[in-house]
């Protein structure tokens, strides 16, 4: 028998089953990434409400939120792509549907928060939003020269998003009832974005941040005061607005890219009935005052190192 005969007995007796043949379902995850906190990051923690519509759906390091609403969800970050699973996990075991994930929301394009959006747009059908340095970072899998962390060797690529609308300042994003706010805050990568909204319990509502890494972590010879050697211009006063502009937002609950960096599921853990450690208004002024306090040491050395260079070629120009 020939293989295209074979192939129409075998659809043949398919349709006399009565089944429709379905094209083979793209993997739920893709090819996950390998870094030394990789492991840790990615362990399963137990979804949580975080207050009113607000959900926990992330790993034990790397941050994953849901906003849900009866007109469809957004959903805040993918982490890695071996998290991927595990998000849509969560979200079932919340009583949500992956489906009903309208809208997917970026902090920045890195591979531990950007690396599962892929996967998880196609398990949704989402609609997946970013600023637009942060869509190039998605749309191509991997970060960009610019990026204080750019990594000539080796380079980490994730799976590309195919497709990424774009946001600028001040944006607002919607889906039914809901409405997400996009502050740019540049400077751990170059497309870094905050979101805010609100979350209500009956009467009481809350200011949510979603707050984006304000780290000072680069590689190589980058120099956040400009002059490395890949010619960078100097971003160290749009980094200082972008803490100052976290520091000043609406803000009772925090819930950054790295939960270990405000302790959210130790304090998610530590609630009662009459105490809240999740609810603190003075937690987005702690986490940039933090920030700051790297950024302000990063530049000092940095000026530090550059300023015998400056002296030098200042004789040279004699
Ligand atoms: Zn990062």
């Amino acid at each position: 028998m020939t293989l295209l005969a074979k192939l129409m007995l075998a659809t043949v007796a398919t349709m006399a089953a009565g089944t429709v043949q379905a094209k083979t379902p793209a993997p739920v995850q893709d090819k996950p990434v390998n870094c030394d906190n990789c492991k840790e990051w990615n362990a399963p923690v137990k979804p949580f409400n975080v207050f009113g519509n607000t959900w926990y759906v992330g790993t034990a390091g790397l941050s994953a939120v849901l906003v849900t609403s009866p007109k469809g969800h957004i959903l805040l970050d993918g982490a890695l792509p071996q998290s991927a699973p595990l998000i849509i996990d969560n979200i079932k075991a919340l009583g949500f549907r992956i489906e009903d994930v309208k809208v997917i929301l970026n902090s920045h394009a890195h591979w531990d928060h950007a690396g599962g959006i892929a996967a998880l747009q196609r398990a949704s059908g989402a609609t997946v939003m970013a600023s637009a340095s942060g869509a190039l970072g998605l749309q191509s899998g991997t970060n960009g020269k610019d990026d204080p962390q750019y990594q000539a060797n080796p380079v980490v690529h994730v799976a590309k998003v195919r497709k990424v609308s774009l946001v600028g300042e001040g944006d607002a994003v919607k889906v039914g009832p809901l409405t997400l706010t996009a502050h740019m805050t540049p400077g751990h990568t170059p497309g870094g974005t905050t979101w805010t909204w609100t979350s209500c319990e009956g009467d009481r509502c809350l200011d949510v941040v979603y707050a984006d890494s304000l780290n000072p972590y680069a590689s190589g010879d980058f120099r956040y005061t400009g002059k490395g050697k890949g010619g960078s211009p100097d971003i160290s006063a749009s980094f200082e607005a972008s803490i100052a502009k976290v520091a000043a937002l609406p803000c009772d609950i925090i819930i950054p890219v790295h939960p270990g960096t405000t302790d959210v599921l130790g304090k998610a853990a530590r609630r009662s009935g009459t105490d809240n450690p999740l609810i603190d208004a003075s937690a987005c002024r702690a986490y940039a005052a933090e920030a700051g306090g790297l950024l302000a040491k990063r530049l000092a050395k940095e000026r530090d190192e550059a300023a015998p260079l400056e002296a030098k070629a200042a004789v040279h120009a004699h």
